[in-house]
């Protein structure tokens, strides 16, 4: 194989995810495992090594076409110097210098970038993004990460921080946030602020609706339905699925979710005036009601004087976002 590849890495807390990605986007080989981070920033970058290694031999790709690895992780990040200043899934992480230690290790280039802008920049490139410049795209998952495109570039901003989107107050004196803000979007839009958001409020509720939620010995809480106890704690599809079938709380919730995130796309809208804001990440799964809430709350938020509502889509790589964008770090998919 000569035509030229790239090495896309995911580094999340949870999954290590590193593929193979061609000119096209396409994703040619690929190794999901654990992180497992608690073992420390050497075991998991002799991992990376060791995985990276497996996929070039496995795959039979030529060293000489591979024109780099493209890394993406939770920030904050320093760009500059190639650096994790503090990643709070990767306990004990901080000010590590994980792009000199890749190329020292693997002798490729290596670009490193927050995991957010990667996502957008995959789903421009080959996604549901692709042909819209500017282009914003929310990740929602355990937050709400971001990334904003910008004649063809990711947005960096003068402190590396642009489009920290997750962190835009949407409710002024609101809930507290890790950050140390109050009010964040992703107190109320994440897939865990919504399933949280739920529970708190189903400490004193007696009666539940179509989504059942049944707790065991320990406290935690599951969905069941139809009386039958599912053995998966509660996501943010089961709030969803709760609210279509006229769930109070979770209509609620759900709603709230749906309208904060609409509130922060008229923000996006005026900031950065996109044809198409992207919806990503684990909450995005739920589909039809998640386009439906958020369009539905667009159309009422937004303004009149200028027929400049962005459209909103859900991400077409999905999971993969992250991968295929970090390759598009250092190869240009057509
Ligand atoms: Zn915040």
């Amino acid at each position: 194989m000569n035509r030229p590849v790239a090495i896309g890495i995911d580094l999340g807390g949870t999954n290590l995810r590193t593929a193979i990605v061609d000119l096209d986007g396409l994703i040619v080989a690929r190794s999901d495992q654990p992180t497992l981070a608690d073992r420390g920033f050497e075991a998991v970058i002799a991992d990376i090594v060791a995985s990276v290694d497996a996929l070039i031999g496995g795959a039979s790709v030529d060293r000489g076409s591979i024109a780099g690895v493209g890394l993406c992780t939770p920030g904050p990040l320093d760009l500059r110097e190639g650096r994790i200043i503090h990643a709070a899934n990767l306990p004990g992480w901080t000010n590590v210098p994980i792009r000199n230690a890749l190329k020292e290790r693997l002798h490729l280039p290596v670009a490193l970038e927050n995991d957010g802008n990667a996502a957008a920049l995959g789903e421009y490139r080959a996604g549901a993004g692709r042909g819209n410049d500017p282009l914003v795209m929310l990740t929602l998952g355990t937050g709400v990460g971001a990334g904003v495109i910008l004649n063809g570039r990711i947005l960096h901003g003068h402190f590396d921080n642009a489009a920290e989107l997750g962190h835009m107050i949407v409710v002024v004196n609101g809930l507290p946030c890790p950050c140390g803000q109050r009010g964040c979007l992703e107190r109320y839009a994440s897939a865990d602020a919504v399933v949280r958001r739920v529970l708190d409020a189903d400490q004193n509720r007696d009666r539940h609706g179509a989504v059942n939620l049944s707790r065991d010995r320990e406290g935690a809480v599951y969905p069941s339905r139809e009386g039958e106890r599912a053995d998966v704690p509660l996501r943010a599809e089961d709030v969803a699925q709760g609210a279509v079938a006229g769930d109070p709380l979770c209509r609620r919730v759900w709603d709230e979710a749906c309208l904060y995130l609409a509130v922060a796309c008229v923000n996006i809208q005026h900031a950065f005036n996109p044809a198409k804001i992207v919806l990503g990440g684990g909450m995005s799964l739920v589909g039809k009601p998640l386009l439906d809430g958020v369009r539905k709350f667009l159309r009422a938020q937004a303004w009149s004087l200028h027929d400049d509502v962005p459209a909103i889509e859900l991400s077409s790589l999905g999971a993969d976002a992250g991968l295929i964008g970090s390759a598009a770090l250092v190869l240009d998919l057509r």
